[in-house]
């Protein structure tokens, strides 16, 4: 059976990691991987987490399974956080999953259950899982254009363009913020576009939302998905934990599906149990217990959002500070677009011929689409990556 198996592609930004791990220069800068660092280069447990942790090491009484959709409790909590108040409950199927990638898994699964023959709109760029996953699954992919590569910019009226072509009952990937690659996001007027569109054309939203709170604010950050959670009839959010509260490893996500209607909601709520039944059983409770944890408590929860506020803020100053350092050096705006770009990630414009030179030349990696997480910079290197960029002929 096994000497069947064809080699599966290598995840670029895995073998990136390793290539980066071998390079014995000292002044490497690793700019690949999606996790946020300090300005030494740690990835820190936040300290809500751990003292969230040490309670739940002094007071859990039993680790026997919860249910098969986590503990509603996180649920509750979560789903609170980003959908903020006006939270439809009698409408909102939930269940806790293996992070952020478990909620578009299921949430994808859920959909080639529902509705086998509907097609799934990505932006060009996205994050490559998407379309990894749903090409796994077997559903059906369409891109719509997303990124205005000279400008830096959503390009916007590709975008109402291409989905103006999508069918009834077709599913629209968006990203709740901070836009995997590119940095460019939505505004608040584009969101209400985008509901407008999917009530008119029958669409069903699918919110990719990752890095709530490391764009403009946690709340902020969540405007848009709540307009649009408000105008349609349908929707799916997959939230991911995983960087908002640096528990990457975790695993700890959440897929909420907004049923059309409250007599919906048992059935749906249903679908969701039985996926999460039969790809992994149980989600993994650890985490969610620490978020829930954090949520439901004044003072562990102040003290999250103030940490998870000074990581956005330094982000911010990285991005002013970049952008400066190549004005500096060019002479012009061309690379302004870095600073009104929102959380960890830009895409630069460099060629992959660039992205190699940098890396040869200057020790700096990125992936080879010029994605740069802007998180794993600091004050000292910033200055070492304009000089790479203009070096390469960025
Ligand atoms: N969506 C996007 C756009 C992401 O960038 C990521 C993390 N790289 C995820 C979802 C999922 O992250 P995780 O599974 O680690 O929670």
């Amino acid at each position: 059976m096994l000497n069947a198996l064809a080699e599966q592609p290598p995840d670029k930004i895995l073998a990136l990691m390793a290539a980066f791990a071998a390079d014995p220069r000292a002044a490497k800068i690793d700019l690949g991987v999606g996790v946020y660092k300090d300005a030494t280069g740690q990835t820190p447990v936040m300290r809500a987490v751990k003292a969230a942790e040490r309670r739940l090491v002094a007071d859990q009484t039993t680790k026997t399974y919860t249910g098969l959709a986590g503990d509603p409790a996180f649920a509750e909590a979560l789903s609170l956080l980003v959908l903020g108040p006006a939270t439809p409950a009698d409408r909102l199927a939930m269940a806790a999953t293996p992070g952020g990638t478990g909620a578009i898994r299921q949430g994808l699964e859920l959909m080639r259950m529902a509705a086998p023959e509907a097609t799934l709109w990505l932006s060009d760029p996205t994050w490559p899982n998407h379309p990894a996953i749903a090409k796994y699954l077997g559903i059906p992919v369409r891109t719509y254009r997303y990124f205005d590569a000279e400008a830096g910019a959503v390009d916007w009226d590709g975008m109402m363009a291409d989905l103006g072509g999508a069918a009834p009952g077709d599913v629209v990937m968006l990203h709740g913020c901070c836009h995997n690659p590119t940095g460019a996001d939505l505004t608040r007027d584009q969101w209400r576009d985008v509901a407008e569109l999917c009530v008119a054309r029958g669409l069903i939203p699918f919110v990719d939302i990752a890095y709530q709170g490391f764009g403009d604010g946690l709340e902020a950050d969540a405007a848009g998905l709540r307009e649009l959670v408000a105008r349609v009839p349908e929707a799916l959010i997959g939230a991911s934990c995983s960087k908002n509260f640096g528990i990457y490893r975790e695993r700890t996500g959440l897929l909420m599906a907004l049923a059309p209607s409250p007599a919906r909601l048992g059935i749906v709520q249903g679908a969701l149990a039985s996926l999460n039944r039969l790809n992994f059983s149980f989600p993994p409770d650890h985490g969610a217990r620490v978020v829930q944890t954090i949520l439901t408590d004044d003072a562990l929860r102040a003290d999250w959002k103030a940490e998870l506020e000074a990581v956005r803020t330094g982000m911010r100053e990285l991005r002013e500070q970049l952008a400066l350092a190549l004005r500096e050096r060019t002479g012009s705006d061309r690379f302004g677009f870095l600073a009104a770009h929102r959380g960890m990630f830009s895409l630069l414009g460099a060629s992959p011929a660039q992205v190699e030179a940098m890396r040869r030349d200057h020790g700096v990696y990125m992936v080879g689409d010029s994605r740069t997480n802007i998180a794993g910079l600091n004050r000292e290197t910033v200055p070492v990556l304009a000089d790479a960029i203009v070096a390469a002929g960025v």
